[in-house]
């Protein structure tokens, strides 16, 4: 039996961060920085709506800033590890990517770096709609375990998979914020990991016990 495991991409497998504020500054000659974001709430902080957050997210998709990304060192080292624990291992990704431009990115950045190492790649709707959200995509794969930094995706996904881990981040460790989310605290079945090394070591357990 297959030992299915989720991992999100942006903020986990690569840092879109830095990137993705500086297009933003430069656009509204403003300055913040990926630690600013305490929650993560793009159009509040821009004073801009949604709509144009979508617009100006397919825009920062195309440029070469994006396209050229490079994966995170330690999901470069520890994603062929953990897909090495055994041969039943399979990690799928699934990401809120939208639009053409993000999705070929997805698709160049698994075929460079791990095409070995990752079987398929969902693309989930918008976290406030209510059809193809993560949790659905994790519950009809047989995840076992998911990744995630956005504590929505996380709360969401604790009710169907056995372990779910929360990559630390700005956005993600606020008490305050977090409590929107998780008004008793993180469910036993649910950690604050720093990285894809601590996601390897755990998930080690896990497989072996
Ligand atoms: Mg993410």
């Amino acid at each position: 039996m297959e030992f299915v495991i989720g991992f999100d991409v942006d903020e986990v497998i690569i840092d879109v961060g830095q990137a993705l504020f500086d297009f933003f500054n430069t656009k509204f000659n403003s300055n913040f920085s990926k630690e600013d974001f305490i929650e993560f709430d793009f159009h509040s902080a821009y004073g801009i709506t949604k709509e144009q957050t979508i617009e100006y997210l397919l825009e920062f998709y195309q440029t070469e800033e994006f396209q050229g990304i490079v994966p995170r060192e330690d999901a470069l080292e520890y994603l062929p590890k953990i897909k090495s624990l055994g041969p039943n291992i399979r990690i799928d990704l699934i990401t809120s990517r939208f639009g053409d431009d993000a999705k070929k990115a997805a698709y160049n950045m698994i075929s460079n770096y791990f095409s070995d190492d990752i079987r398929q790649i969902h693309f989930a709707e918008h976290s406030s709609s209510n059809y193809g959200r993560k949790h659905q995509i994790l519950e009809s794969i047989g995840a076992r375990v998911f990744v995630d930094d956005h504590l929505l995706n996380v709360a969401d996904a604790s009710t169907v998979c056995e372990y779910v881990f929360l990559m630390d981040q700005p956005w993600n460790r606020d008490a305050g914020v977090i409590s929107k989310y998780f008004p008793d605290g993180f469910p036993d079945n649910v950690e604050v990991i720093h990285s894809i090394k601590d996601a390897y070591y755990k998930i080690d357990k896990i497989y072996n016990v």
